[in-house]
């Protein structure tokens, strides 16, 4: 079993499996790649969480905040105190005194992404955060 990296589902996300050649591939319910099969039974299977997965997942958030010196190392020991691991982190200044971070987490799923979500919501110069493929997926829920 496979998880895909369209929509990169974590533990607790809604997920429905995908048969393919190279076996079940686990996507997210909602993921916009499976829109159009997920109805098909010969295409798609309902699939849960194994209650005890050790391992973790990649996941991605989208921070935006005010520019602010130290804000990125407040953050990051925010992350790893909360025992998330860092995959990547891509900075992109915005427009005056804006900044848009972009963060992978590793994370073992939902409850602990969203524990850390609220802890850095507390941060001062923190105005929003979300996880990228959540947003994606409305979207695409939205267009269809
Ligand atoms: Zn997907």
């Amino acid at each position: 079993m496979n998880y895909a990296t369209c929509c990169k589902p974590i533990p607790g996300d809604s997920v429905i499996g995908h048969f393919t050649s190279s076996g079940l591939v686990v996507h997210q319910e909602r993921c916009k790649n499976i829109l159009s099969v997920r109805e098909d039974p010969t295409q798609c299977f309902p699939v849960n969480w194994h209650e005890k997965l050790d391992r973790e997942f990649s996941t991605d958030i989208k921070i935006l905040a005010s520019d602010e010196t130290g804000l990125l190392a407040t953050m990051a020991s925010a992350i790893t105190s909360s025992a998330i691991n860092i995959e990547s982190i891509n900075t992109q200044e915005l427009d005056l005194g804006h900044i848009e971070f972009t963060l992978t987490l590793q994370v073992k799923g939902r409850d602990q992404l969203a524990t850390l979500i609220r802890k850095l919501k507390t941060l001062k110069n923190i105005l929003s955060i979300h996880r990228i493929h959540d947003q994606e997926m409305r979207q695409a829920k939205t267009l269809h």
